[in-house]
């Protein structure tokens, strides 16, 4: 027991938990994440340097068909449709996924590529399960995403990563050999170091002009980061928004509504993250990472996100 890492549930818990797929905790269980999710992230305006760096990188490995295994509001899954992807989207959270089936909704009519797009609920940890509106293809995917910092919901509650590592196996199987894994998370390395995001925190993945503020928690336990909370406010200006707000001063002295909702994440150093995906991905395998999608930033470029791109075997 004496080198057993802290686990982080044992510390405390930061909300309601809901039980999504497979009983993994559901972070987004009470919907506030989700009602604001597009504003957050900027809507559109996702789709412009983000869309063309990820197009680049899965057409560079010729992908054609792609599992989202962290759709969220299928975001993602939208923007590589459009981009003439075939794609399968899950997610273990039911309030995300509601936008999902509520855009596929709205654009089947016009666009029949939204007819085969396939959504369900279903948890890394139990991929192959997913719910059966969701067939995987049976030689697997070219390409799984699990992207937009999803990957570091997945808590450590035994203290030796076994849940992270099982979650990638899984994203291992599901793919073809040849196919890639495309993995990020935030630079914890920076966040745990200096107690704040990245300061240049690149603006590629959130686009969002509303984000009032989000403030950073690290937690640690006996010296190490266990728990990275961050808690998000999300300017709602002329929204109608029922009871769910808060308000707040500009630093021009405009009083504005928010939104908040609060997420944690278990903080993945580069170093370690990296080793088990070596780990799971077998000696050899190609593992390119890339700082918020560069290959090769400046010597003093800070990444807001680390990019993992694996090649299985
Ligand atoms: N990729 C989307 C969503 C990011 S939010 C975007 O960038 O906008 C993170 C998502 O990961 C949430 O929708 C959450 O429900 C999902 N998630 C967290 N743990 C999961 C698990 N174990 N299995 C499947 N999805 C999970």
């Amino acid at each position: 027991m004496a080198n057993q890492k802290p686990k982080v549930d044992g510390v405390f818990r930061t909300r309601s938990l809901g039980i999504a797929a497979s009983g993994v905790q559901d972070q987004y269980s009470d919907g506030k994440a989700a009602q604001v999710w597009n504003l957050y992230i900027g809507g559109k305006k996702r789709t412009g340097e983000y869309k063309e760096n990820m197009v680049k990188l899965l057409k560079e490995h010729d992908v054609q068909n792609v599992l989202d295994a962290a759709c969220g509001t299928g975001v993602d899954s939208v923007m590589l449709l459009e981009a003439g992807f075939t794609v399968k989207s899950v997610d273990a959270s039911d309030k995300m996924l509601k936008y999902a089936y509520k855009l596929r909704w709205q654009r089947h009519k016009n666009n029949p590529v939204y007819d085969d797009w396939e959504i369900g609920e279903g948890d890394w940890l139990d991929l192959e399960n997913c719910e059966d509106t969701i067939v995987h293809p049976e030689h697997g995917y070219d390409a799984v995403l699990c992207i937009g910092n999803s990957f570091a919901h997945l808590p450590d509650f035994a203290g030796d990563n076994s849940l992270q590592k099982l979650a990638i196996s899984n994203f291992h199987k599901m793919l073809k050999p040849g196919g890639i894994l495309i993995i990020d998370h935030r630079n914890y390395d920076h966040i745990i170091k200096h107690g704040a995001l990245p300061n240049c925190s690149s603006k590629l993945y959130y686009q969002g002009d509303r984000i009032h503020k989000i403030k950073t928690s690290v937690l640690t336990v006996d010296t190490q980061a266990t728990m990275v909370t961050l808690d998000y406010e999300i300017d709602i200006t002329g929204i109608p928004f029922g009871k769910d707000q808060s308000m707040r001063e500009k630093p021009d002295g405009r009083i504005i509504p928010v939104s908040n909702f609060r997420l944690s994440y278990y903080p993945h150093r580069l170093a370690n993250f990296t080793a088990m995906l070596d780990e799971q991905f077998g000696e050899g395998a190609e593992h390119q990472i890339l700082s918020d999608f560069q290959a090769d930033p400046p010597v003093d470029y800070i990444p807001s996100y680390y990019v993992h791109v694996l090649k299985k075997q």
